[in-house]
């Protein structure tokens, strides 16, 4: 009887259109899109007809982001959960609810030999970048989180915040000593473009990393879909050509990835972790700007495509995509689709307890299937990478 249960069992694999060969997970990619719902995510597939979330055979499942203590996570107790598997208190950053350090994927990921990185399209110093290398008790305690960054081992940062590193109340100069800790340092896209180095930090100003025109200029008529057309012109490996070294904002986060990437396979025989945030989706959602929440989720969907291409043709490879929480409540409401008139209702401006979804593609993606919360994703993550070895 339990050869006949097999045989139908591998009958079932092999005929299904998502029948993949189980492979060891080497790389992780983790791309978290700050305040990204349903509600977001859908807003997304309406405004393109080909996008990365549509791209074949995804794993999908659901995340509860629930705080210890409120129904409604911020950034840091999300942050902390996505990163390290435990659930904590709003605000608490890489600690537990009693104040205990964890350990995150990042931290593993070193243990185990692989390369690491984070790019993230705001302060490299915020709740959700943060939580997967700082131990603060508070998330507004941004200096010291830029003090523990630079002794965290981290080989790729590319973001935004200097300041918290060369304007500092005890006048410490962190650029320095990250120099002497053996990064190159680059405050210019220019450099960070073309630089051959396997250890370095990117503080870009701003105006290079936000997209600065909130209005919805690019996200009507024909720029709709623009993103994911130039997502489809990447080179042949997967990433984006970085040869022009100009750059606009609204195509940062993908350059910015795609350099990064490059960077940690090129350097790494053990494999990597490359953390990623979209970090301004939530700005714009709190403010109920849906013009502004449209023009970045195009711009998130351009280093999706790119990413879910690059995975694709590299083995070994999982990219899990997923949200640290949903904000405002956003929704479609009801439009003619023969006039395109997409509207969006928003049932506030805070965080919201709604779940938000999880797509997995690659190595290992079979286990974010289902409803679980978001801490289980960290949990999973760590598993895959310890059984590597
Ligand atoms: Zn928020």
């Amino acid at each position: 009887m339990k050869r006949i249960v097999s045989f139908f069992a591998a009958l079932l694999v092999v005929a299904g259109c998502c029948s993949q060969k189980v492979e060891d997970v080497k790389n992780v990619i983790y791309l978290i899109g700050d305040g990204m719902g349903i509600g977001s995510v859908t807003t997304l597939l309406t405004l393109t007809d080909s996008c990365g979330f549509e791209m074949e055979c995804p794993a999908i499942g659901l995340s509860e982001t629930y705080s210890v203590d409120n129904y409604a996570t911020d950034s840091a107790a999300s942050g902390t959960a996505l990163a390290t598997g435990t659930k904590t208190n709003n605000g608490s950053m890489g600690m537990g609810p009693d104040g205990e350090n964890l350990e995150s994927i990042l931290d593993v990921a070193e243990k185990l030999g692989k390369k690491t990185g984070i790019v993230v399209n705001l302060g490299v110093v915020e709740a959700t970048p943060g939580a997967f290398y700082a131990y603060v008790k508070s998330r507004n305690e941004k200096y010291t989180i830029a003090e523990q960054m630079t002794g965290c081992g981290v080989d790729v940062v590319i973001g935004g915040g200097i300041n918290f590193f060369n304007e500092r109340p005890d006048s410490t100069d962190l650029i320095a000593k990250m120099k002497d800790d053996g990064y190159d340092i680059y405050t210019d896209w220019a450099e960070i473009a073309t630089t051959e180095s396997a250890k370095f930090i990117g503080l870009l100003p701003n105006e290079v990393i936000h997209r600065r025109n909130t209005t919805g200029a690019q996200a009507s008529g024909d720029e709709r879909g623009a993103a994911c057309e130039a997502a489809l012109m990447a080179a042949d490996d997967g990433l984006v050509d970085l040869k022009d070294a100009t750059i606009r904002p609204e195509e940062y986060l993908e350059k910015a990835v795609s350099k990064a990437l490059g960077t940690l396979s090129r350097t790494s025989d053990n494999g990597y972790f490359l953390m990623i945030e979209s970090g301004i989706i939530d700005g714009y959602n709190h403010n109920n700007d849906q013009e502004g929440l449209k023009a970045e989720m195009l711009e998130f969907n351009a280093t999706l495509t790119m990413l879910v291409k690059y995975v694709s043709s590299h083995p070994n490879t999982l990219l899990v995509v997923t949200a640290d929480h949903d904000t405002g409540g956003v929704g479609i409401t009801y439009g003619d689709r023969a006039k395109e008139e997409m509207s969006l209702v928003y049932t506030g401006h805070g965080h919201t307890g709604n779940m938000v979804p999880i797509f997995a593609w690659g190595a290992g993606k079979e286990n974010f299937r289902g409803i679980m919360k978001n801490s289980d994703i960290a949990i999973k993550i760590k598993a895959l990478l310890n059984e590597q070895i």
